[in-house]
């Protein structure tokens, strides 16, 4: 473990991950994640979607909490908030949201394996990143910090991005009816209210927005990191999101709604 917790190890780590997240977002431009709507039946593994995404995101809860016990400051106050944030923030995506999702019995979604691959080492490079940098590298984080305005600004942000993406997580969710479900009828329908107005996909603007406060909250490299790999998934599948909506449903989706950015992009 000491191997992990040594600056030299992790400012290795640190660069290589920021090399990585770089690949990805060029990645990403070419290649269309496969999985939801852009699912590839063929190169992957068909597991329930409920299994598929909590196994997807364990590892940022198991590797967070692993390396954070072991740093010297995980007693601190402001490390364990943080400590608390993570468990939220990654509670919702790899418990809450898998448990609420909509799915037809004996569903499979299938995992290409270069997600699942791109994935685990993402969300496992995202836990051990930040929770070294909070309770054991950062020396900034003494109980001051608590009334800094970096991380009041940033937990505000924070706190509005994850609010507005359990909002559009919800809309989404509720659009197939039980029946559909029970009936195993995939049916897709144009999302409406709350960010829809404005935009096609709100859930990954407040995603990005919750990791633009947190990367402000945290004012740490680390976060960046989990800013720039979430920038480099989610703004690319935004856009072939909103072709591939304004495909399927023609003159009936809404012609102002942007891909985005309300307004903007
Ligand atoms: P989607 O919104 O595409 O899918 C969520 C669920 O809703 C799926 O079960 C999907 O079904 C269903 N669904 C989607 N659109 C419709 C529709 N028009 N009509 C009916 N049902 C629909 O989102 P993602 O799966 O891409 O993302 C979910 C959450 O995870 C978001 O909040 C996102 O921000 C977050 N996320 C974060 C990432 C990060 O890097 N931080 C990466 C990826 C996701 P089906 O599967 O059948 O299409």
């Amino acid at each position: 473990m000491d191997f992990f917790l040594s600056h030299e190890t992790y400012t290795w780590i640190l660069r290589g991950a920021f090399v990585y997240a770089g690949l990805i977002l060029v990645g990403a431009l070419f290649y269309r994640a496969p999985y939801g709507r852009f699912g590839d039946a063929a190169g992957g593994i068909g597991l329930p979607p409920r299994v598929g995404w909590f196994l997807m995101e364990l590892p940022a809860t198991v590797s967070f909490v692993v390396f954070f016990l072991a740093g010297r400051n995980s007693a601190e106050a402001v490390p364990l908030f943080f400590l608390g944030v993570w468990l939220v923030h990654y509670g919702n995506r790899g418990f809450v949201f898998p448990l609420l999702m909509r799915v037809q019995r004996g569903a499979r979604a299938s995992f290409g394996w270069l997600v699942i691959g791109a994935g685990w080492l993402v969300t496992t490079l995202h836990g051990y990143l930040n929770a070294v940098w909070v309770s054991e590298i950062s020396d900034q984080y003494s109980t001051d910090w608590f009334t800094d305005p970096r991380f009041l600004v940033g937990m505000a942000v924070y706190v509005c991005g994850f609010v507005g993406n359990l909002h559009s997580d919800h809309i989404i969710r509720t659009l197939r009816t039980r029946r559909e479900i029970a009936n195993g009828d995939k049916v897709y329908r144009i999302p409406r209210g709350g960010l829809f107005r404005w935009v096609t996909s709100p859930s990954y603007l407040t995603e990005i927005v919750s990791f633009v406060g947190l990367a402000i909250a945290m004012w740490s490299p680390a976060a960046c990191f989990v800013l720039l790999v979430t920038v480099a998934n989610l703004v690319p599948r935004a856009f072939q999101t909103h072709a591939w909506y304004r495909e399927r449903f023609g003159d009936e989706y809404p012609p102002e709604r942007r891909a985005l950015v309300p307004g903007l992009l």
